[in-house]
């Protein structure tokens, strides 16, 4: 089943929750996220039988690969049981989790005896006072290092740091996050400063080019780029010469992969996104709740598919913002 730019689908990410213990600046700054914002409610949100029944759809659909994000996944108490369930559906054959790390110890034994492949940690900076700046709730850096040393030890691994790079803000750090992963197994990805919604005040000034990271790292530690090991495959990835690993950089400003885009998301609150910068999504919760069958449901999420022509990365000019219509906290990264 190919979309009218003939691209699969083939992974999905579900949105767990909008809620997060975090409030990073990039992503969920406290002027709007504060006390009076409106998070979804508990009954408004996929229940993990709703989220397991939409996964197996999609699975029937070509889905191989899932990732559960957020808002902070790991703020869903039922998130193992979850786990459990999207790991026992056919044709599943990658079940990974993007986290803050910051409940990793605590959940990172369950996450794994219930199935999941492997996690992928947010990890911005190493300097402890820039990290608690970003985060915004004074957050240790050292709690989420020790959250991944809790992933590796329960076998979540490889496990892959994502650092999202603002300019003037933490990307002073890139040589020093390189150098603490170098040698270990742990993959780093650097990702460009996106636009999220029209909440984070993104300019085109704050993004760090991914080409400069690799300039920079390069300069430090030699690289040769690693051939892509499937067509949507995200990020760029480079390995270190002299054999040391590797790292990733999601270049979604300067270099939009929108050609090879293979994913479908679904929202806290059951709705389905084609493109990551959509401005609408596709009501999956009023077709469960009016009773719609298994064959039914797959056949809409294939009419959506068989229309989808989004290539909004692409087409926009790098030089607005504003171009994102739905938060990040509904619909992952
Ligand atoms: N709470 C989880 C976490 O922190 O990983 C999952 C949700 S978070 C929205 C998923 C990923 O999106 C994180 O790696 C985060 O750094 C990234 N992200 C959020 N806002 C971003 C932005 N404006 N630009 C680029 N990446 C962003």
């Amino acid at each position: 089943m190919e979309d009218r730019l003939h691209r699969p689908l083939h992974d999905l990410r579900i949105s767990l929750t909008d809620r997060c213990n975090f409030r990073c600046t990039y992503c969920m700054p406290k002027e709007v996220f504060g006390p009076g914002y409106r998070f979804l409610g508990r009954h408004e949100v996929r229940s993990c039988e709703e989220l397991e029944r939409l996964t197996r759809v999609f699975a029937g659909l070509g889905v191989r690969k899932v990732r559960l994000t957020g808002g902070e996944p790991l703020l869903r108490r039922d998130a193992a049981d979850l786990v459990g369930r999207l790991a026992a559906i056919e044709g599943i054959d990658d079940l990974t989790m993007t986290t803050n790390g910051s409940l990793l110890r605590r959940h990172a034994p369950a996450l794994a005896r219930a199935g999941l492949t492997r996690v992928t940690v947010s990890l911005d900076s190493l300097d402890d006072d820039v990290f608690r700046a970003m985060n915004d709730v004074d957050f240790p850096v050292a709690k989420v290092l020790d959250g991944i040393d809790a992933a590796l030890e329960a076998g979540l691994g490889p496990v892959k740091v994502n650092a999202v790079v603002k300019r003037g803000v933490n990307d002073h750090g890139i040589e020093e996050l390189a150098e603490r992963f170098r040698g270990t197994g742990v993959v780093l990805r650097f990702i460009e400063f996106m636009d999220v919604g029209s909440t984070n005040g993104w300019r085109l000034d704050d993004v760090v080019p991914a080409q400069e990271i690799v300039d920079r790292i390069g300069a430090a530690w030699p690289l040769e780029p690693v051939v892509r090991a499937y067509p949507g495959e995200v990020a760029n990835r480079w390995r270190y010469r002299d054999g040391d690993g590797e790292i990733g950089v999601i270049a979604s400003v300067t270099q939009p992969f929108c050609g090879a885009c293979t994913r479908a998301r679904i929202s806290a609150e059951g709705r389905l996104y084609t493109c990551l910068f959509a401005a609408t999504g596709h009501d999956l919760r009023q077709l469960l709740r009016d009773g719609i069958d298994d064959a039914g449901l797959e056949e809409h999420v294939r009419g959506i598919w068989l229309r989808r022509g989004d290539r909004y990365s692409e087409a926009r000019t790098t030089q607005t913002s504003g171009a994102r219509k739905v938060e990040m906290s509904h619909i992952g990264g």
